[in-house]
């Protein structure tokens, strides 16, 4: 017996698109972790939440997000936590404006 049925498998690729739009997503202040002083980067950087350093804290540096006027809000340094407006670490630049 002869088998000689040929079948061409047209693999119909489905090409889901799917968009990687997740990359510049910013994460919001919500139910985020309090940064810990004994987080090895908030050490490495010497983050404190009460600033030590005259007219230098997280409320007034670039880097701080969400809400102002919030007492925890969230940093890029930080991702998914949250610093103290009055906290201070040695990455702080001055906000321009
Ligand atoms: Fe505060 Fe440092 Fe974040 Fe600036 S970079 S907001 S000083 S923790």
């Amino acid at each position: 017996m002869k088998k000689l049925n040929r079948r061409d498998f047209l693999k119909v690729s489905g090409t889901s698109l799917v968009g990687m739009t997740l990359g510049g997503v910013a994460l919001r202040a919500n139910a985020q972790e309090q940064l810990s002083t004994d987080d090895p980067t908030a050490k490495a950087l010497q983050y404190v939440h009460t600033s030590a350093v005259e007219g230098a804290n997280c409320d007034n540096c670039m880097y701080i997000q969400g809400e102002a006027g919030a007492e925890w809000r969230p940093c890029a340094i930080f991702p998914g936590k949250n610093v103290n407006a009055k906290g201070w670490c040695s990455a702080w630049v001055k906000k321009p404006g």
